[in-house]
């Protein structure tokens, strides 16, 4: 497994359950701290540990102030943030004739403007750090289209777009910025697709640590040369059709 320095300040979104609680694990695992977050407390899925390295904030990805808040928690805690998984993300169905503007516009909040005002947050506490690390999580959705899935599809794609402008700007400071494409997950979220896209090539769904290591590795110093890139964790979806 990848490991990341001691110093290493990891803010995960979305942590409370699925992908962003395993992701959690497995950044304190590697060896940083990890300020947790989400909308919900979670139910005891991310309790904090033994040792204190890993602690748990509220933060709706939405608002600029809870930002600032959990940027101040981690640096006042650990010292500067040198990771940041944009993880929190919501899912509606609906195509062009039947969703909604409000049902698009939620969407675009949360996935879009909540990773961007993420990014955002951490871009001063990476600086004064040296170094940084931005993995956004996309989705299979957001390197493809899909019928009945038109927020959340925008919302993807434009998540792997920000990726690449915020990767350019941002290497000079040494802040490196990645996304992640998952395919079916076996989470909360992962169940309602199962019906509507079937398993991948590889026959099985992928398990939120399928897409925690992956994250984990980009997080580490192991992907010291990978910036602006795209990685897919789907079981061979998107390779084609069997
Ligand atoms: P889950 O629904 O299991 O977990 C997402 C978490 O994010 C929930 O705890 C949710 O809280 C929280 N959340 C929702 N809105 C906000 C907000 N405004 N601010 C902070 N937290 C919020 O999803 P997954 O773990 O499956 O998904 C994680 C990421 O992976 C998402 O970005 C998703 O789009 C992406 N993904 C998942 C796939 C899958 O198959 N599972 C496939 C492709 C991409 P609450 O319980 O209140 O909703």
């Amino acid at each position: 497994m990848s490991r990341l320095r001691e110093d290493d300040v990891a803010i995960v979104t979305g942590a409370a359950r699925g992908i962003g609680a395993e992701t959690v694990r497995h950044l304190a695992a590697a060896g940083a701290a990890v300020v947790a977050t989400d909308v919900v407390v979670p139910d005891g899925e991310i309790a904090e540990n033994d040792d204190g390295r890993v602690i748990f904030q509220r933060l709706d990805v939405v608002r600029s102030a809870e930002w600032a808040a959990a940027v101040d928690v981690a640096e006042r805690r650990f010292g500067p943030v040198t990771v940041l998984v944009n993880n929190a993300g919501i899912l509606d169905w609906g195509g062009v004739t039947d969703m909604d503007e409000a049902t698009f516009r939620r969407l675009l909040d949360v996935n879009t403007i909540g990773t961007f005002l993420g990014m955002k947050a951490v871009v001063a506490s990476m600086t004064a750090a040296g170094h940084g690390a931005i993995v956004n999580i996309s989705s299979t959705a957001g390197m493809s289209g899909s019928p009945h899935s038109i927020g959340y599809t925008a919302s993807k794609w434009a998540v792997r777009g920000m990726t690449k402008s915020a990767a350019l700007e941002l290497a000079p400071r040494g802040i490196r910025v990645n996304s992640v494409h998952p395919g079916l997950i076996d989470t909360s979220m992962g169940s309602s697709g199962t019906g509507r896209i079937g398993l991948p090539p590889l026959g099985r769904m992928g398990a939120a640590a399928d897409v925690a290591r992956v994250v984990t590795f980009l997080a580490s110093s192991d992907a010291a040369f990978v910036t602006g890139s795209e990685h897919i964790v789907d079981g061979g979806m998107l390779a084609g059709r069997p």
